[in-house]
């Protein structure tokens, strides 16, 4: 008789407590599942924020998993995850900014004007087809472009020079181009001369 008396105060104990216990668990579930609802449409609120610049998207983000209530929200998430835009802003803003670099990087790539050849941005001339690249400051023996007027490093002035540089670059390049004889190049230093003898 002990053991069926201790087994009926077992029982009743156990079932009292399981009694607790069970609803202890399930509003603990309960709370945790609301818990987890709200902090899933902070999220997709948060989410949304991140991947449009459109100020209503993500409340109606939210929305959708508030509507589909603390025990399926979780379908909401998925639907969320299918329709939401794929990139984020941050990505989109570093996409842009790795192909403007790119091109950057192409536009900076230098090349003879005459031949497309790549050339160092420091060559006076280039060394395959002799097109002028730049020229010289007679003052401060500094390179300048070839179209400006006057120097950026000394401001000596180049206005009467300038018309003359291309004549000379245009002769020394055919100088170079065309057959070698004693009378053509007697004839481009000639017409080099000529132009600094005259301004
Ligand atoms: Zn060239
Ligand atoms: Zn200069």
């Amino acid at each position: 008789m002990p053991t069926d008396l201790s087994g009926q105060v077992g029982n009743a104990f156990s079932a009292f407590f399981s009694s607790a216990l069970v609803q202890l668990v399930l509003y603990s579930i309960v709370l945790y599942l609301f818990i987890v609802w709200l902090a899933a449409a902070y999220w997709a609120f948060r989410d949304m924020h991140d991947r449009t610049e459109n100020p209503v998207l993500p409340y109606v983000a939210s929305s959708l998993i508030i509507l589909f209530t603390p025990f399926l929200f979780i379908f909401g998430v998925l639907v969320y995850k299918v329709i939401r835009p794929a990139e984020r802003l941050g990505e989109v803003y570093e996409r842009n900014l790795a192909e403007e670099a790119l091109l950057a990087e192409v536009e900076a790539i230098k090349t003879c004007r005459g031949c497309d050849r790549r050339v160092e941005g420091e060559w006076i001339i280039c060394p395959w087809c002799r097109t002028r690249l730049n020229r010289v400051c007679p003052n401060c023996e500094r390179l300048v472009g070839l179209d400006w007027t006057i120097c950026a490093w000394c401001g000596k002035d180049f206005e009467r020079v300038a018309a003359a540089v291309p004549d000379a670059a245009g002769a020394a390049a055919h100088a170079g181009l065309g057959p070698v004889s004693s009378g053509q190049r007697t004839g481009g230093r000639i017409i080099n001369t000529k132009p600094a003898a005259g301004g």
